[in-house]
């Protein structure tokens, strides 16, 4: 995970023609789909809520504006940095809810967790305190949600008392569930992400990608994802939405959620929710100095994975004259968020394909020693090298500089390495 630096001169012109655009596109569709409402007459609910949204873009700093350029501190810290926000209250209001269902739903599938542990016996008499236990636990669990739960204690099998805790989730959730699902429908289609990838002309994912910039996956920091837009074609990264927009689509449009990514990235993170599993936000977390890759050899614990290692693998001396494979890249894992970008990404497991590169490194670094270094410095600087950090530079492929990480693939891994190896570029 690689920090993402914008050129601080853009940014105000990015942010400016982002909002211009996406403006503009809102109204647009807002109004669009009032007259849809309006022709159809029959959607009160739907009416009520896309009026809502659009007298929210005619107040002066708009919540619209609020959503599409929320800085980076805020959405990284999101939902905790809009609850005491009134102006966000129907987005509060749709995370409740999408709460309320969730809790309800993990409450009846803890029931349902008990269902296989009854005997037949008991179903059918219902005599054994558990299930009487369990329908009284269910009834007022029904009550308190406004609902109803009739049985009490007798079931033929445990398919009619599934069957019921299936039908109370349903009565419970269904209101508010068919409610989430149309304002989600109404805001996917009013945020529309699809016309700002599809514009040609306008401001769009392709001049967004072009201006911010962006030549290497932030996520895996192993593919290079530049744009081009030339007289022969197009090309850019894709978009990964940092909050998903299928579980959050008021940020489907907003600038700072937009990660330009690899597709293997994209595709790995697809759904997966950041508000519950929080992974690192790389417009402003990183691998840092907390964070480190290295290279050992195997030992013990490796030989218990499922394709046992000879014996002879584990301590492969040739590993240290970078000619052996019988090695392992690890990421040092010091939190959760860590943790599940390694998981999301399968860093770990990408990256031993990258294990030729370590062999190179010290490969170098057994060839390349200071005092060589020193004197391709002494003979060719300052014709053909500014200074020995450059040397360094072009022998290894190292940023020494945590800014720099985001020029080159592979970059954290190597500058590890290059530290490890004690190769410095001063
Ligand atoms: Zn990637």
């Amino acid at each position: 995970m690689i920090l993402i630096n914008i050129n601080a001169e853009k940014i105000k012109d990015i942010e400016k023609k982002h909002y211009e655009y996406t403006k503009e596109l809102i109204c647009d569709k807002i109004n669009r789909k009032l007259k849809e409402i309006e022709d159809n007459c029959s959607d009160e609910f739907g009416k009520s809520f896309v009026e809502f949204l659009k007298e929210l873009l005619d107040t002066p700093d708009s919540l619209l504006k609020k959503i599409i350029l929320m800085d980076k501190e805020n959405l990284l810290n999101f939902p905790i940095s809009i609850e005491n926000d009134c102006s966000f209250d129907f987005i509060n209001k749709y995370l409740d809810l999408q709460c309320k269902i969730k809790k309800c739903e993990d409450e009846i599938n803890k029931y349902e967790n008990e269902i296989p542990y009854f005997r037949k016996n008991d179903m059918n008499t219902g005599r054994l305190n558990k299930i009487e236990n369990l329908c009284e636990l269910i009834q007022k669990f029904a009550l308190d949600n406004n609902s109803y739960f009739e049985k009490s204690g007798k079931y033929k099998n445990k398919g009619e008392f599934k069957k019921d805790l299936n039908d109370l989730k349903i009565r419970i959730t269904d209101k508010d569930n068919k409610k989430i699902a149309l304002v989600k429908k109404y805001l996917l289609e009013i945020f529309d992400y699809d016309s700002f990838v599809k514009e040609t002309d306008k401001w769009s994912a392709y001049f967004l990608a072009s201006y911010l910039d962006i030549n290497v996956c932030p996520y895996c920091n192993r593919s290079y994802v530049n744009t081009i837009i030339s007289k022969t074609g197009k090309a850019r990264p894709e978009l990964d939405h940092f909050y998903p927009k299928s579980i959050y689509p008021f940020f489907a449009l907003t600038l700072y959620n937009l990660i330009p990514s690899c597709h293997i990235c994209n595709f790995k993170k697809g759904q997966k929710d950041t508000v519950k599993e929080r992974i690192l936000y790389p417009y402003s977390e990183q691998f840092g100095k907390g964070v480190k890759f290295t290279a050992r050899l195997y030992n013990e614990k490796d030989l218990n994975v499922k394709n046992k290692l000879p014996e002879k693998d584990l301590h492969d001396i040739k590993f240290f004259f970078g000619n052996s494979n019988n090695f392992k890249i690890e990421i040092d894992e010091t939190n959760e968020k860590i943790k599940n970008c390694k998981e999301t990404f399968l860093l770990e497991d990408f990256y031993q394909f990258h294990k030729k590169d370590v062999r190179k490194i010290i490969k170098k670094a057994i060839v390349y020693t200071s005092s060589r270094i020193d004197e391709l410095y002494n003979n060719y600087c300052p014709d053909l090298f500014e200074s020995r950090e450059e040397i360094v530079q072009m022998i290894f492929s190292n940023y020494d500089d945590e800014e720099n990480l985001n020029t080159e693939i592979l970059s954290k891994l190597t500058k590890d390495i290059c530290d490890d190896l004690d190769i410095n570029t001063k």
